[in-house]
């Protein structure tokens, strides 16, 4: 017997109404003529809502929900999500200044990355945010910069634990990484901490993005407990802060399920009582980006022409990998595998066909869909790529042949 093939998991973000893709209510092709041109993005502000409510009810009360805005730092995302989480990371002072905008309180803001630049720690430091420190390097100059400026630094340690997130999409943290200080040497750099007297908050422990596995984002938030137990111990204060990390995954390929959040949320449940009593200053968080908005974006490009070679059907569309660079395969994915991609505008369609979903650049890596089955498209119809809203646009090479770069909308 045959095995069924794989499919992707079914998405009812968006209703379909008359064959045609809804968005907040908006017939695609009406929010096309709304938008005035093709590519675009479309965010939903009411499914990006529905995650927040969705975490809320199976989170314990008080973890807090934070939102890390490179999966999607348009402003008017990050606007809409300002009053729904508890607290804003951001990755650079460039998106520092959107969260500011936003209306984030800069308590309520943290900063990680590697490579900070003295200028954009001095921003963070002038603005009073968190700053997750990356190295003792790092350490030292924050001490220099804040003494400068005459402002005490809040800081946290990013930890890179002696564990990884196992079956992550992508693996941030166990082995040499360059994110984090190794957990290893945490205690030394406490002591540092010290005598530097800069103002501890905690620590930052994030292990991998994209995570579909309950058991390994338990073991991991299990292990995390109990790695900032041990490096409390050497804190020369109390632990204010515990941020778990994010991580958790949303379906994108077939076979992928969306991720069940109830055991994840109950092991944490399990976790508190004692990390409340071993850590009995601290708030923890989590912090999402992807799974707050990856499911509540797409993006929309127009068949600009149908070509059929040695038997195969070619879509050639106005977008393709400058735009969405994920989609096309070519961002952490190890073997190429298709986004859900379907005709917009005939979701169904009088007739199906298996084509190839193509962009206008001069390298074959600027494919959409492959041999994927459709409904059978024409030249003006819209092409959707589902669970576009995170590591999109802003993780795309819009520069990449100089095309114009795509209009973005919250709906
Ligand atoms: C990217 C990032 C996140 C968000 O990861 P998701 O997989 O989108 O949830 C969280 N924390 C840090 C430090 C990150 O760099």
């Amino acid at each position: 017997m045959n095995k069924p093939r794989p499919e992707h998991s079914p998405m009812a973000q968006f209703p379909v109404a008359d064959d045609c893709l809804q968005i907040g209510g908006i017939p695609l092709t009406r929010l096309a003529q709304r938008i005035g041109r093709t590519p675009f993005y479309a965010y939903d502000r009411r499914s990006i809502s529905h995650k927040v409510e969705l975490l809320r009810r199976h989170l314990p009360a008080d973890i807090h929900l934070h939102y890390a805005m490179k999966a999607n730092p348009m402003p008017a995302v990050v606007q809409h999500l300002v009053t729904q989480v508890d607290g804003l990371d951001v990755a650079s002072a460039g998106e520092m200044q959107v969260a500011l905008d936003a209306g984030m309180s800069p308590e309520k803001i943290s900063i990680a990355g590697p490579g900070k630049t003295p200028a954009e720690l001095s921003m963070a430091l002038a603005a009073g945010i968190v700053i997750n420190m990356e190295s003792e390097n790092e350490m030292e100059t924050i001490a220099r910069l804040a003494h400068q400026l005459g402002v005490r630094a809040r800081v946290a340690v990013r930890v890179n634990p002696d564990f990884e997130l196992k079956s992550s999409g992508m693996k941030m943290a166990g082995g040499p990484k360059q994110f984090g200080v190794d957990a290893e040497r945490v205690p030394e750099m406490l002591a540092r901490l010290k005598v530097l007297k800069l103002d501890f908050q905690g620590f930052h422990i994030f292990s991998g993005s994209q995570n579909l596995s309950v058991e390994a984002i338990q073991e991991a938030q299990t292990k995390t407990i109990e790695l900032a137990y041990t490096l409390a111990e050497a804190a020369p204060a109390p632990v204010k802060l515990l941020n778990l990390g994010g991580g958790f995954g949303i379906p994108y390929f077939p076979g992928e399920k969306p991720l069940d959040l109830a055991p994840i949320c109950a092991n944490l449940k399990d976790l508190l009582p004692k990390a409340r009593k071993r850590l009995p200053e601290a708030e923890f968080a989590l912090e999402l980006g992807r799974y707050l908005v990856g499911e509540a974006g797409i993006y929309v490009c127009r068949v600009l022409d149908r070509k059929i070679s040695r038997g195969h059907v070619f879509l050639i569309t106005d977008g393709g990998l400058h735009h969405h660079l994920a989609a096309s395969g070519n961002f952490g994915q190890v073997i190429r595998k298709n986004y859900p991609v379907l005709v917009g505008n005939k979701v169904v369609g009088r007739a199906r066909e298996t084509v190839s979903v193509v962009g206008p650049l001069c390298t074959p890596l600027d494919l959409l869909a492959d041999k994927m089955e459709m409904a059978k498209a024409d030249i003006g119809d819209l092409i959707v790529v589902m669970q576009s809203g995170a590591y999109g646009l802003t993780a795309s090479p819009t520069a990449f042949l100089s095309h114009p770069r795509p209009a973005e909308v919250l709906i």
